[in-house]
C-alpha cells in the first residue's frame, strides 16, 4: 500500500494500492435499487437492513466500517491498441473483503465515492445513466449465466455532476450516483501490466502469487511452472467468457486490458449493448469510431489482451516457460471456437455431433445477417415454437421468426433443421424446447429499456429499474409484466436512434 497519504492525482510507484478515503455524495440521498440476491445470498444480510439509515450511509461512502480502511487500486491498460501508461481505480474504493457463510470471499467496492490519486482528469464520480445501467447489467447477466460482478445497491443524489454527454461539446449536469458492487476480485490484466512496465518485478511476483493462493486453490504454490498454469487458466476462461458474451450478443463495448479482469468475469460496464437485429458490426459505443470493439471482433481483441498478459507475464517466466505461454495462446482459438460451437449447438436444441452443425448455425447466422433478425427473440422463438409450428411455419405472433422466414433459403435451412431435431432419438419435442427456453432468454437489458428506467430514474422514479431488476433476474420466463411493457415485443422505433458513449 502507497504510504502517500491524500486524494491528489500522481504518479504512483512501487505499490499495488492506494489509501482512499471515499468523498461522500451531497444530500439527500436516496437508496434507488438494491439486489436481494447480493444482500441475502452473498452478503448474509436480511433484506430489511437496507432500509435503514445506517445502510444508506455505508453504501454510499459517507460511512465506513470499523477499521476498515479503503484503497484505490492502481492499473495501467492498453486503451483501444495503445498502452496508457498509469489508470487505476479514479472513482472507485474497494472497501473490504467480507467472507461469508459459504465461505465464499467477495471484494466489496463503490463506484462514483469520489477522486483518489488515479482520477486523472476525473471528478470521481459517476452518474445516474451510467450507475443504473451497471446495476441492472450486472444482475441481468450473472441471471443470464455469465460470470461477472454483482451489483448489491445503487444510491442517488441530487448532487450535481458535469457530462459532456455524447462528446459533442453539449455539457450536460446530471446526478451523482454511487453503486456498491463485488466480485471475487477486481484484479484486471492492466494489474499486472503496470508492475511489468515500470520493472517492478518483486511486487509483480508478489502480486500473482496472491492472485493463486486466494483465487486458483488448483495451483500448487510450490509448482515451478504455476505462472504458467496461471496463464493458461487465464486463456481458457478467457476464451469461455466471450463465448458466453456472443451467445447472448453481448458487446462489452470497451475491452481495454484493464477492463478483462483476471478471474474471467465481466468487469466495468459502460457502453456496453445488446445487440438487436443479428450484425457482428454491432458496435454499441458510439465513441468507437472504428469498431474496434464491434461485437464480432470481441474473439480477437480477447487474443490481443492475453497477448499483453503473456508480455506483462514475461519478466517472470523462464525462457522455456516463455515458449510454453506462446504455445498456449495459439489455442485460444480453438478454445474459443469450441465453445462457441457447443453454446450455439444448446441454443438450437441439438445433442450429439454431427458433421454438418456447423454449417446449420452458420447457416442460420448468415439469414439472421441477411434479414435483420432480433438475435435474441430469433433463438427464443425456436425455443417456443414446436416442430409442428416449425414445419407448418405457423409464426403467428412470432415476429422474429416471421421475419427471419422472409429469406429465400429459409424453407433449406428449416429442412435441415427439422431433420436435425427428428434424428435425435428420445429426444420428445417438448424437452428439446424447454432444453432451448432454458438457454435462450427471452428479456434481455436492451438499450431502450436501460433508456426507459433511466429516464424515470432521473426524475426520481425508480419503477421500471426495479421492474427490469426482477423480470431480468429470471430472463428465461415468460412473464405477465414484461410481456405488458413490450419487453418481448419488437423494439419501438425510437430505439434505433439511441446513441451509447462513453461519458459516465
Ligand atoms: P473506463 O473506460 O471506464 O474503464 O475508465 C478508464 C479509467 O478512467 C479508469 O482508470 C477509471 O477509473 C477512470 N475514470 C473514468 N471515469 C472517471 C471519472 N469520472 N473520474 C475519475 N476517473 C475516472
Ligand atoms: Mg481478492
Ligand atoms: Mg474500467
Amino acid at each position: 500500500v502507497d504510504q502517500v497519504d491524500g486524494n491528489f492525482v500522481r504518479a504512483v510507484r512501487n505499490c499495488v494500492f492506494s489509501k482512499s478515503i471515499p468523498t461522500p455524495l451531497k444530500g439527500p440521498l436516496r437508496l434507488a435499487a438494491v439486489s436481494k440476491d447480493v444482500i441475502e445470498g452473498i452478503l448474509d444480510l436480511d433484506a430489511a437492513v437496507t432500509q435503514s439509515e445506517d445502510f444508506l450511509l455505508y453504501v454510499s461512502g459517507a460511512r465506513l466500517m470499523p477499521g476498515s480502511v479503503p484503497l484505490a487500486h492502481r492499473y495501467g491498460g492498453h486503451q483501444f491498441g495503445y498502452w496508457a501508461g498509469q489508470l487505476g481505480d479514479g472513482r472507485a474504493h474497494f472497501l473490504g473483503q467480507y467472507t461469508n457463510r459459504k465461505g465464499e470471499i467477495w471484494d466489496l467496492q463503490l463506484k462514483g465515492s469520489g477522486k483518489t490519486p488515479y482520477s486523472r482528469s476525473g471528478d470521481g464520480r459517476a452518474v445516474i445513466r451510467s450507475s443504473v445501467r451497471e446495476f441492472l447489467c450486472s444482475e441481468a447477466m450473472h441471471s443470464l449465466g455469465v460470470p461477472t460482478s454483482r451489483a448489491a445497491s445503487l444510491v442517488v443524489s441530487k448532487e450535481p455532476v458535469l457530462r459532456d454527454q455524447f462528446y459533442n461539446g453539449n455539457v450536460k449536469t446530471e446526478r451523482g450516483a454511487v453503486v456498491l458492487r463485488l466480485a471475487k476480485s477486481w484484479f484486471r490484466i492492466g494489474s499486472l501490466e503496470i508492475l511489468s512496465r515500470t520493472g517492478e518485478i518483486d511486487l509483480l511476483r508478489k502480486l500473482l502469487n496472491f492472485v493463486i493462493e486466494e483465487h486458483f486453490p488448483s495451483i500448487s504454490s510450490d509448482d515451478p511452472d504455476k505462472y504458467l498454469v496461471l496463464y493458461a487458466t487465464i486463456v481458457n476462461e478467457t476464451a469461455h467468457l466471450i463465448a458466453s458474451w456472443m451467445s447472448v450478443g453481448f458487446a462489452h463495448g470497451v475491452c481495454n486490458t484493464d477492463n478483462f479482469s483476471l478471474l474471467s468475469i465481466t468487469i466495468d460496464y459502460g457502453p456496453f449493448g445488446f445487440m438487436e437485429s443479428y450484425d457482428p458490426n454491432f458496435v454499441p459505443n458510439t465513441s468507437d469510431d472504428e469498431g474496434r470493439y464491434s461485437i464480432g471482433a470481441q474473439a480477437n481483441v480477447g487474443l490481443f489482451n492475453l497477448e499483453k498478459l503473456l508480455e506483462a507475464l514475461s519478466p517472470v517466466f523462464t525462457p522455456k516457460q516463455q515458449q510454453g505461454a506462446q504455445h498456449i495462446l495459439k489455442g485460444y482459438a480453438d478454445i474459443y471456437q469450441m465453445r462457441c460451437h457447443q453454446m450455439f449447438k444448446a441454443k438450437l436444441g441439438l445433442l450429439g455431433e454431427e458433421e454438418d452443425d456447423g454449417y446449420l448455425i452458420a447457416f442460420l447466422l448468415k439469414m439472421m445477417e441477411d434479414t435483420q433478425s432480433d438475435f435474441t427473440m430469433t433463438f427464443r422463438q425456436l425455443s417456443e415454437a414446436s416442430a409442428q409450428q416449425l414445419r407448418d411455419r405457423d409464426f403467428t405472433q412470432m415476429w422474429a421468426l416471421d421475419d427471419l422466414s422472409s429469406h429465400k433459403l429459409f424453407s433449406r435451412w428449416l429442412s435441415m433443421y427439422l431433420l436435425r431435431l427428428g434424428s435425435q432419438e428420445n429426444d420428445r419435442d417438448v424437452d428439446r424446447q424447454q432444453r432451448m427456453k432454458n438457454v435462450n432468454p427471452r428479456y434481455v437489458l436492451r438499450n431502450w429499456m436501460a433508456e426507459s428506467a433511466v429516464r424515470k430514474a432521473e426524475v426520481d422514479d425508480f419503477s421500471e429499474v426495479e421492474l427490469l431488476h426482477r423480470v431480468l433476474s429470471v430472463p428465461f420466463v415468460t412473464q405477465e409484466t414484461a410481456e405488458e411493457a413490450g419487453y418481448a415485443a419488437r423494439p419501438p422505433s425510437w430505439a434505433k436512434r439511441l446513441k451509447v458513449s462513453c461519458s459516465s
